[in-house]
């Protein structure tokens, strides 16, 4: 059964549902960029500072203009470590879901979630594809960018367009265990998540699915 909140209605669905999040005992929620709006973080279509976020995962750039690249990365890290976790990650928290998210902003792991999958990986960190290393990104503010140990051009800590991402065999375990399973603010377009959904709805598990205003509609279902 899938249950859309993703309208001005929702309060009609939402309170017949609530018991559906009472009565979970796995409870999963995949998370996109809906969920940190209202944290203050802009969308990938979003322009921030003359460029669009979405440019920051385009491999081409960073391997052709490192000193722009790491720049513009260092502009938009700065900016999103002051962001702070909204009811909807709070909440989500509270109620043990494991999440599995598309987020690189690292807010559920700051509302204090541990049983997070960072699919596309994170902003906090940075790595270095010949030793392995991991850093900081604060390491970028009085370090530059190449890798201490080896020298080479550190990459960020999460995937770039087209590249594999992260943790896909225990987040589809997650969803063949669960027996609630959240959407938050993403369409669901990208593989593999977007079968995620079938998966849940071929074994019975309801399906809720929010867009906008989650910071709302979850403390709402939860309380
Ligand atoms: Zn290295």
């Amino acid at each position: 059964m899938i249950y859309d909140l993703s309208h001005k209605d929702w309060v009609e669905v939402a309170k017949n549902i609530k018991m559906l999040l009472l009565k979970a005992n796995f409870p999963v929620c995949i998370t996109g960029a809906g969920i940190s709006v209202a944290s203050g973080l802009p969308v990938n279509e979003m322009n921030f500072q003359g460029k669009t976020v979405h440019q920051l995962f385009l491999k081409d750039f960073w391997r052709r203009e490192p000193e722009r690249y790491f720049d513009f990365y260092y502009q938009i890290f700065f900016e999103w470590k002051k962001a702070l976790p909204n009811n909807a990650h709070l909440y989500l928290h509270k109620k043990n879901f494991k999440i599995i998210t598309q987020n690189i902003d690292g807010l559920h792991f700051e509302a204090g979630s541990k049983n997070v999958i960072e699919i596309h990986g994170n902003l906090r960190e940075l790595r270095c594809e010949t030793c392995a290393i991991i850093l900081k990104s604060d390491f970028l503010k009085h370090h530059g960018f190449n890798c201490p140990n080896c020298k080479q051009i550190l990459r960020p800590g999460f995937v770039f367009v087209g590249e594999k991402v992260k943790g896909v065999s225990l987040a589809t375990h997650w969803i063949c265990q669960s027996d609630l399973l959240l959407i938050i603010g993403t369409e669901m377009d990208a593989l593999p998540i977007r079968y995620f959904p079938k998966i849940a709805t071929t074994k019975q598990v309801p399906v809720i699915w929010i867009n906008q205003n989650s910071e709302t509609i979850i403390p709402y279902l939860c309380k």
